[in-house]
C-alpha cells in the first residue's frame, strides 16, 4: 500500500475514533442525567408521601436532594475532564506518531540521495584512473604526455581519498570523535591548504587576509583541516567560472574568527539551516550537475561544535556566501 493511502487510512481511523468517543461521551452524559432525574423524582415522591415536603422549593432545600445534586455535578465534571484528557492524549499521540513518520520519510530520502551521489562520486574517479592506466600500459607515450596523465590520475586519487576521509570522519563524528587539542599555527595551516587548492585551480583567485602576528591557538589539527578543506572545496565547486575566494582570519579576546567568502551563487535563506544536515544537498539528485555527498557541511558543523564554536552562513556582497566560524570563549 502506498504511503499516501496508508496515511489517509490512519487519518480516517483517527477521525472515526474521535467521533466514536464523542458519541460515547454524549451517551454517558445523557444517561447520567437521566439517572439523576429518575433518582430525584423517586426521592421527591417518597418525601411528599411521607409529608416531609410540600412543594418543589422545599424539596430542593432538603439535605438529601442537595447531596444528590452535588454527586451528579461531580460526575458531570468527571465525564468532561476524562473526555478532555482522552482527546488531548490522543492528539498528542497522533502528533508524536506523525513526527516519527516525517523523520522516517526524511531519513529514507536522505539515504536514497546519499546512495545516488556516492555511487556517482566513486564511479567517476575509478573510471578515469582506469582509463589513464590502460592508456599508459597500451601506448608508448612521450614523457610529457605520460606525466600529464599521471598527474590527472593522482588528482582523481586525491578526490577518492578526500571522499573516503569524509565518510570515515562523518561516521566517527557520531560515535567516537575526540578532538585532540594542540597548539596550531592556523594561519600557516590555511596558507598550505590554499596553496594546494590554487595549484589545482589556477583559474581561481584565492587570498588569505590575516594580521601579521597571528598567535598559536589550541585546536584539533585533523578537524580544522577537514573544516577548511570542505569549505574551500565547496567555494570552488559552487563558484562561477572565475572563482574568487577570500579567507579572513581574526583574533580578539581569545576568540578566533575564520571567514570563508566566495563569489558563487549564494545560498537561499530557507536552505541556510538545512545545508548542515547529514547528506543534505540543495536541489534534486537527478538534475544536479555538481558532485558531492552532502557530508561536507555536516562534518564542518560537528567539528566546530566539538571546539565549542559556532558557524553562521551569511550573504557575501555583491553575491556569494560567507561561512563565518567563531571558536573560543
Ligand atoms: P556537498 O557539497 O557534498 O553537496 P555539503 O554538505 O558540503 O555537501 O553542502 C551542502 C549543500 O550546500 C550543497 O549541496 C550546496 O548546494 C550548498 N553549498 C555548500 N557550500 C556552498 C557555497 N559555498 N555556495 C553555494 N552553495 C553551497
Amino acid at each position: 500500500m502506498s504511503n499516501l493511502r496508508l496515511r489517509l487510512l490512519s487519518y480516517v481511523i483517527m477521525a472515526y475514533m474521535l467521533m466514536a468517543f464523542a458519541w460515547w461521551s454524549m451517551l454517558l452524559f445523557t444517561k447520567n442525567q437521566d439517572a439523576f432525574y429518575a433518582k430525584r423524582d423517586l426521592m421527591k415522591i417518597g418525601m411528599v408521601a411521607e409529608g416531609l415536603v410540600k412543594n418543589n422549593v422545599e424539596f430542593e432545600q432538603t439535605f438529601d436532594y442537595q447531596e444528590l445534586a452535588k454527586k451528579y455535578q461531580r460526575q458531570e465534571r468527571m465525564i468532561f475532564g476524562e473526555a478532555i484528557m482522552f482527546v488531548v492524549t490522543l492528539l498528542a499521540g497522533i502528533w508524536f506518531i506523525n513526527q516519527g513518520y516525517q523523520k522516517e520519510v526524511k531519513a529514507n530520502t536522505q539515504r536514497r540521495n546519499f546512495l545516488l551521489s556516492i555511487t556517482h562520486e566513486l564511479k567517476s574517479p575509478i573510471a578515469s584512473i582506469r582509463l589513464v592506466l590502460e592508456t599508459l600500459l597500451r601506448r608508448e607515450l612521450p614523457k610529457e604526455k605520460a606525466n600529464q596523465l599521471s598527474t590527472s590520475a593522482l588528482r582523481e586519487n586525491e578526490r577518492l581519498h578526500e571522499l573516503v576521509e569524509n565518510l570515515l570522519l562523518s561516521a566517527k563524528l557520531e560515535t567516537a570523535y575526540q578532538p585532540y587539542f594542540e597548539e596550531l599555527d592556523i594561519a600557516a595551516l590555511l596558507e598550505d591548504l590554499m596553496a594546494k587548492l590554487a595549484d589545482r585551480h589556477p583559474e581561481a583567485y584565492i587570498a588569505l587576509e590575516k594580521p601579521d602576528d597571528f598567535p598559536l591557538v589550541k585546536m584539533d589539527k585533523q578537524g580544522i583541516i577537514s573544516v577548511a578543506t570542505n569549505l574551500l572545496e565547496n567555494a570552488i565547486k559552487y563558484a562561477d567560472a572565475r572563482p574568487e575566494i577570500e579567507v579572513r582570519l581574526f583574533h580578539q579576546n581569545k576568540k578566533v574568527t575564520m571567514e570563508f567568502a566566495d563569489n558563487g551563487p549564494g545560498i537561499p535563506e530557507q536552505e541556510k539551516k538545512r545545508i548542515f544536515e547529514k547528506f543534505y544537498r540543495i536541489g534534486s539528485e537527478e538534475t544536479r550537475q555538481t558532485k558531492g555527498t552532502g557530508l561536507g557541511l555536516f562534518i564542518v558543523q560537528q567539528v566546530v561544535k566539538a571546539h565549542n564554536g559556532r558557524i553562521q552562513v551569511l550573504n557575501n556582497q555583491p553575491k556569494g556566501t560567507v561561512f563565518k566560524i567563531v571558536i573560543g570563549n
